[in-house]
Formats: structure tokens, C-alpha cells, sequence
């Protein structure tokens, strides 16, 4: 399920060190880093996904679990009432540079709209 030149598949089979701050059967998440507000922590598949549009019917549940996930990271670390930004980049326009899919959750600052 892991492909080998996959920087994030390497973090999730623990062959790369990360700071990972939450583990669940089908998600991990760990500090970004090189972060861009505070608090910014990657959620991610555990099954290597490239990116949105490389997504199939059956990771419904996969995705899912991202958010749930950020719900759960967001209140350890105390966003859950101030609000807290999601974001997955898709593809170079939208800036995304590790193509296994991310759910950036950035909080502890306010952020603007639209974003740039
Ligand atoms: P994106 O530009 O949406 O593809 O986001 C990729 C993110 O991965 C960036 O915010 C990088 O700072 C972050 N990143 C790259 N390598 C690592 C790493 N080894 N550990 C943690 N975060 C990383
Ligand atoms: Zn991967």
C-alpha cells in the first residue's frame, strides 16, 4: 500500500522520523516542519493517496477520518472554540508539494480570506 519514493508513505512506516502527535487504523498526524502559524499539524492517510483527484469511492471513510481526526487534534491542543483552518492543497497550483494527500490544520493566529 506504501510506495517507495513517497516521503509521507516513509513517515507512516516509521522509516523517516516525525513528530507525530496522533495515530488512528487509518490516519496519522504530526507537526508540519515547517510551520506556518503556531499550531501546524499534517493529518494523513495511512494508504498513500497522491492526491483529491487520485480519490476512489472506496476511501470515503479513509478521508473522512481526517476530519474527525482534526477535530480531536484541534481540542489536544486547545483551537476548538478560538477556530482553527483546514486546507488540502491539490496539485502545483494550489501549492502542494508532497503528493500524498494532507490535511494541513493551522491554528493559534487568525487567518485571512481568501487566502492567497
Ligand atoms: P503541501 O505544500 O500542501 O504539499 O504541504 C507539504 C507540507 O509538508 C509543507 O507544509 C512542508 O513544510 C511539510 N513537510 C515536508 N517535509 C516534511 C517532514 N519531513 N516532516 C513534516 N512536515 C514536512
Ligand atoms: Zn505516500
Amino acid at each position: 500500500m506504501s510506495q517507495d519514493d513517497c516521503l509521507f508513505c516513509k513517515i507512516v512506516d516509521g522509516e523517516i522520523p516525525a513528530d507525530i502527535i496522533y495515530e488512528s487504523d487509518t490516519a496519522i498526524a504530526f507537526r508540519d516542519i515547517n510551520p506556518q502559524a503556531p499550531a501546524h499539524v499534517l493529518i494523513i492517510p495511512r494508504k498513500h493517496i497522491a492526491t483529491i483527484n487520485d480519490l476512489e469511492e472506496d476511501d470515503e471513510a479513509v478521508i473522512g477520518s481526517l476530519f474527525t481526526a482534526a477535530r480531536e487534534i484541534a481540542a489536544q491542543e486547545g483551537l476548538s472554540e478560538q477556530g482553527y483552518r483546514t486546507v488540502i492543497n491539490c496539485n502545483e497550483a494550489a501549492g502542494q508539494t508532497v503528493f500524498h494527500i494532507h490535511l494541513h490544520l493551522l491554528g493559534g493566529r487568525g487567518f485571512s480570506w481568501p487566502p492567497g
